[in-house]
């Protein structure tokens, strides 16, 4: 995408419906109002059900099924489709039972719930006798290139069964071998990959056809579905199905063979770090200062025109110096080139809450609201200058003791100045920006922002880490070699400006129109 395009202005969001033209519109996400509030949390659907336990399909479910995991690595899908579907009418014996327990024998532990165990996994692969082993393997080894898939399962110290498995492919693993393996798991640490769902597809059709699972007769369509899939029914349902299906029919507890295999996997293989050889960048801000000195000296000329003879003018110096406050910080954003770091986000932090500020005072446009405003800012000087009165030893260097008088003292003597450790307007932001009909500017500002204000985890993942490209280190998370560029804040920055220009021309109707600062090759609204 052209830097351009990327620069192309917002339209302001708002909250509501699912978003359709998101990357993420067909995934199963519950939205906030989907969640229950308890106390101070927000909790998803699924976690309000009782005795809900997660399973995960990578970590512990994946590498039972390392062997198809393999052909599905190394054999196009025409090709290893058919092996599979081979493989589950062989081994479909295994589980038949002659009997009609099927169902007395499945049923779920109240405690462990369902330990389901007709499938063919390693460790059940460890289990048969030789024959039904050499009969299982015979299939995938047939095709030409079954041997290729198959040699890195040899690899695997602690698989179940690893003589019988030797014994059989009978060649040596090559170092390559990791390679094979690694490129295989790629396809497959998403649960909800083609290769996966075909994967959980042939747990769930060896349940369905050595009997082993009862269903009603309404389900006579969809198991027709899961026979002949991928070829009958709409994909979009049947795959979700599929995978639904198959977390039903999981060991309850993974064999411990599984840890061991990826311990050995992060000691036999190296670390591929994506960010090795990237240094730190700096990108050249888009903001136009020519555009922004001239907005800040056309406010300032306004706000002389403005000056009138009482000594303190709450109104005027609030509006005027939030709009020039939020000048600076553009003016740092840019003339620093922090758009794209840490603190650019910050930044964008501290404008959102300035917008709202101003946005807010002037909706009430109250003389009591422009006061409060200003008390309780001189009242925060009058705090931090006390403490510097009792601090001992060296002050830090960033407090200056004599600004912090002059701002503590200078509309009415300390003395009588009230120290406020509440909020100015006895709330807070997010009611602020409600109450002025300003949330949308709080939604899409605020909660990201202050991530990075509070050096919460996910700020600190997003930006100093990323996750190593070995898909056999479980995409497990190393540090950056420089930390990374981020989006550019400069037009959201830009944007918050400018709606703070447009309050202050309300506030202060003149003729003469204050410019707003441009972002370099985009015509801005004027
Ligand atoms: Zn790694």
């Amino acid at each position: 995408m052209s830097k351009g395009a990327k620069r192309k202005r917002k339209k302001a969001g708002k909250i509501g419906t699912r978003r359709e033209d998101s990357r993420f519109s067909s995934m199963n996400i519950s939205t906030i109002e989907q969640h229950k509030r308890v106390g101070s949390k927000f909790v998803p659907p699924l976690a309000q059900i009782p005795k809900m336990t997660t399973s995960s399909w990578s970590d512990h479910h994946m590498p039972e099924m390392l062997w198809a995991v393999l052909l599905a690595g190394a054999l196009d899908r025409p090709h290893y489709l058919p092996l599979l579907r081979k493989i589950a009418i062989r081994c479909r014996s295994w589980f038949v039972r002659e009997d009609d327990e099927s169902a007395e024998k499945q049923m779920p532990d109240p405690e462990t719930g369902l330990n389901f165990s007709v499938v063919v996994d390693q460790t059940k692969l460890a289990e048969i006798s030789d024959e039904e082993f050499h009969n299982f393997i015979s299939i995938p080894l047939a095709h030409p290139l079954g041997y290729a898939a198959l040699r890195p399962i040899l690899l695997i110290d602690d698989l179940p069964g690893i003589a019988r498995w030797k014994r059989e492919i009978d060649v040596e693993p090559t170092g390559d071998d990791w390679n094979t393996l690694a490129s295989a798991i790629s396809r497959v640490l998403d649960h909800q990959s083609e290769a996966s769902t075909d994967i959980r597809w042939f747990k769930v059709i060896i349940a369905i056809i050595s009997g082993r699972m009862q269903f009603p007769t309404s389900f006579g369509e969809r198991l027709e579905e899961f026979r002949l899939f991928p070829d009958k029914g709409d994909m979009r349902s049947v795959r979700p199905s599929i995978r639904a299906m198959e977390m039903t029919l999981r060991r309850s507890t993974p064999a411990g063979w599984i840890e061991k295999y990826w311990a050995q996997a992060l000691r036999d293989t190296r670390c591929i770090d994506p960010s090795e050889g990237q240094g730190y960048t700096f990108v050249d801000t888009g903001i136009d200062p020519d555009s922004l000195y001239a907005a800040r000296d056309r406010i300032i000329e306004k706000f002389r025109r403005n000056i009138r003879a009482e000594r303190v003018d709450a109104r005027l110096d609030s509006a005027f110096g939030l709009v020039l406050y939020a000048l600076s910080i553009l003016e740092e954003i840019g003339m620093h080139r922090i758009h794209t770091r840490i603190v650019g986000a910050v930044a964008l932090r501290s404008l959102a809450e300035v917008c709202i500020t101003l946005r807010s005072l002037a909706s009430t446009d109250s003389p009591a609201m422009w006061q409060s405003y200003r008390v309780y800012g001189a009242g925060q000087a009058k705090l931090a200058f006390l403490k510097t009165q009792q601090m001992h030893g060296d002050l830090p260097n960033f407090l200056d003791e004599s600004a912090l008088h002059l701002i503590a003292n200078e509309d009415t003597w300390q003395e009588f100045l009230d120290i406020d450790v509440g909020h100015w307007a006895s709330s807070n932001l997010r009611k602020m920006a409600s109450d002025c009909g300003d949330k949308d500017i709080y939604d899409m500002y605020y909660d990201w922002s202050s991530a990075f204000i509070h050096g919460n985890w996910a700020a600190v993942r997003d930006s100093n880490f990323v996750s190593c490209h070995n898909p056999l280190h479980r995409l497990h998370r190393i540090p950056r070699v420089a930390h990374r560029e981020l989006n550019s804040i400069e037009l959201d920055a830009i944007g918050l400006t400018s709606d703070m220009i447009t309050v202050l021309e309300k506030l202060f109707p003149g003729d003469e129109k204050i410019p707003r600062v441009a972002l370099r090759g985009t015509a801005l609204p004027q």
